[in-house]
This record gives structure tokens, sequence and C-alpha cells, in this order.
């Protein structure tokens, strides 16, 4: 019977070994097979066909990470997943894999801080050179493309700016100049956007956000296809990333409720940003909610659903007020992270202190000195609240 994703994460796989409704947790590091014959026939087995269903030593996953793998496969459309111990684990896994000294790569200049540093700075010491790209710009990413260039990364959209790129535009260039493409597709889950179908070589997830939504648990997805299974899957061997089965097990137990939670996610990130577009102490939102934007549009064209992080601009003279908003919010946490049950909101204070190491960051200079971009994540809890909350707290920005 053919079901819709969201019946098949309700009933992922069958396992005729155990009878639970969810899966186990099965912790392990040695796998035991019966006869030497065995162990050797089914190495040569894994050998042959590189696809893996069955490990035979624990580094490389254990019967609950196969199960969550599985999961993520059938999302994603993907050739093959590979999980690491944290979101992070899996935007290093692809450029470790498949960047050379001599190479360079082509990252959009709104990126998370991390996928910023590792491309500027790590590879900078194996000789591989990152250029920045400014995601409204096609012509920007074309004129940086180079015979050396090996890789485009593509955050969609930046998570703290929120500029949605034309996606098959930037395959089209990739695959005329026979480039590694990768998105970092945590804003959007392979629920409303597969990254694969468009033509991305690696579509990644931080597992960490919407996948475990619960923020008791780490992890990373890298969904790939065929063309570069085998690099990636050499350097996951040897480089020792793993996701351990008790981390696949909650987020087994949480993808089930992904569809569930996200429409709520959204619901109430439509209904608060109802209210915050009539602020006058709001300058702009940053989320596809506008239907005349080209961030709409660019959304629209590719997206099934929205999820519940956005920036909001604050113009204010007195930064110390807008931190005295953020201070007083009863209902938002402070922390970094986002993708769980609860509301949150940072500031993104990334122009003043670390202009030195952020030196590509150029997004951020298209706000003025007064402007000031607090990130949101909209939870689960009654919209109303929210709003009450920040209704009560707007009045503090001077
Ligand atoms: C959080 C995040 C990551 C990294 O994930 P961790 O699980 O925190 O290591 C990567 N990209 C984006 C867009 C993220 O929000």
């Amino acid at each position: 019977m053919k079901k819709s994703i969201n019946t098949f994460l309700k009933h992922p796989t069958k396992d005729s070994s155990n009878k639970s409704a969810n899966p186990p947790i099965i912790r392990a590091s040695t796998i035991l097979f019966d006869t030497m014959q065995e162990l050797h026939n089914h190495e040569n087995k894994i050998k042959k066909h590189q696809k893996i269903s069955h490990y035979s030593y624990g580094r490389y996953g254990s019967s609950t990470t196969i199960e969550l793998e599985n999961i993520l496969k059938e999302l994603e459309q993907a050739y093959h997943v590979f999980l690491t111990g944290t979101g992070f684990g899996g935007v290093a896994l692809a450029l470790m894999s498949l960047c050379r000294p001599g190479d360079e790569i082509l990252v959009s200049d709104n990126v998370y801080g991390p996928t910023k540093e590792i491309s500027e700075k790590l590879l900078k010491e194996f000789n591989i050179n990152a250029k920045f790209y400014d995601p409204d710009s096609i012509n920007d990413l074309k004129n940086k493309i180079s015979r050396k260039t090996k890789m485009i990364l593509v955050e969609n959209p930046g998570s703290n700016t929120f500029e949605f790129q034309d996606l098959s535009e930037i395959i089209k260039i990739a695959k005329k100049n026979k480039i590694y493409t990768f998105l970092d597709n945590t804003w959007g889950t392979p629920l409303y956007l597969k990254p694969l179908k468009i033509g991305f070589d690696m579509s990644f997830s931080s597992a960490t956000k919407y996948f475990s939504g619960h923020s008791d648990a780490m992890g990373g997805s890298l969904a790939v296809n065929k063309r570069v299974f085998k690099q990636i899957m050499f350097f996951y061997k040897l480089s020792g990333y793993r996701m351990s089965a008790d981390e696949a097990y909650l987020i087994i137990r949480g993808i089930r409720t992904l569809d569930t939670r996200l429409k709520q996610h959204y619901q109430n990130t439509k209904a608060v940003i109802n209210y915050l577009k009539k602020q006058k102490k709001i300058s702009e939102i940053l989320y596809p909610y506008k239907p005349s934007s080209k961030n709409y549009k660019l959304w629209k064209k590719y997206y099934s659903g929205a999820t519940g992080l956005f920036s909001i601009v604050i113009k204010s003279k007195k930064k110390s007020s807008v931190v005295k908003f953020v201070n007083s919010l009863e209902l938002f946490g402070i922390g970094y992270s986002w993708g769980g049950f609860e509301s949150l909101a940072i500031i993104q204070d990334l122009k003043s202190s670390k202009k030195d190491e952020y030196i590509q960051r150029r997004r951020f200079y298209r706000f003025s000195n007064d402007e000031h971009i607090v990130r949101l994540h909209i939870g689960l809890e009654d919209p109303k609240d929210l709003i009450n909350d920040l209704r009560n707290c707007l009045r503090y920005i001077k």
C-alpha cells in the first residue's frame, strides 16, 4: 500500500525480532557471528556492495542507528544517510570527505557561525580556500567559481538573516562546472524540502533541532546521493564519527511527531508574526510572510511548509533597552539552538565584538548600527501567551 510520509513516520519499519511498538535501544561494540566464515562473508558482502544494512562492529552503528538511517533515507529520498554525534559533525564530515589541498569551496555568506569558521579557518590550514558569496546574488556566485571550486555550500535560509536562494539555479551552475553541492536544510527539514530531489549531492540537517524536537539529544544527518557516497563512507569509517544508540533512540522517538509538531510551530509562528508586523518598534521581520517579497517567492517555489525560527530587526539607539526586552521575556528562554518544544530568544551580536574573527560576515553589515537582530524560536506554547509576553516586554524598547 502506498503511504504518505506522515503515516510512514508512525510505522517506519517492522522489526520481527522485537515485539515492542518502538524499537529498543541496542547498545553494542562487538557484534557476534556464529562462525569465522559468517564474519568473512559478511565483510565481503559489505566490501562488494558498499551499501550497508547490517554493521559488523559498533563503531559503524547498531540496529537502533540503522533504524534511524532507514527512516531518514525514506524521508530524504536518499541513497544513504550518515549519522553523526552532533549536527556540526555532519557539516565537517561533508567538507573533510570531499575537499583536498588546493581546492576551493564557495560558501553562502549567511551560514551558521561554526560553518563559517570551519570554512575560513580550519580548512585554510589544509590549504583549502573558502570564498563567500552573497546569497542574494546568483551572479556573485557565478563570478566566484574557478577551476578549483570543489563544493558549493548553501544554507537555506541563512539561520540568522533568513535569505532564500534560487536553489535550482545553483544546481544548474554546479552541474555545468562539475561541482559538488551541499545544502544545510535544518530550517525546512526534509519534510518541507527535499534537497536531493532538486539535485543537491548532500542534504544536511542538524537532528538536534526539529528531528529530536525535545532539546535533550544531539545528532546530525548527512543524506547523500550515489555520486558522493563512496568518498564520504571512506572518511566516515576512518574518522570515528558515529551517533550513539541512545541519541538515535531519542531522535526516532522525536521524529514520529515531526509532521504534527511542525504544523503547530508554523501556526504559532504565523500568529506571533501577525502581531509583530503591526508593532512600530520592529522595523523588519526576517521570515517569508509577505507574498510580494523576493524571499517569500523563493520560499514558495521550493518549500511545502515553513517552521518556527525567524529574526526581528529592532531599531533603537539604546541597545541596553533591546537587551532589557530580551531579558524580561518570561516565556522565551535565552540560549543557543532551537527546534525544541519551547520558545527561545537571542540577540545576534555578531557585529561588534567579533568583527575581526568574522571578517566575512557581510550579511550583518546591511544593518545599521542602531538596528538589532533578535532571533526568536516560536515553540509549542499557546501563542496568545507568547504574544502577551512580547507585548509586555516590547515596551522596554526605547
Ligand atoms: C544547530 C545548527 C547546526 C549544528 O548542529 P549541532 O547539532 O548544534 O551541532 C548546523 N546548522 C544549522 C543551521 C544549525 O542551526
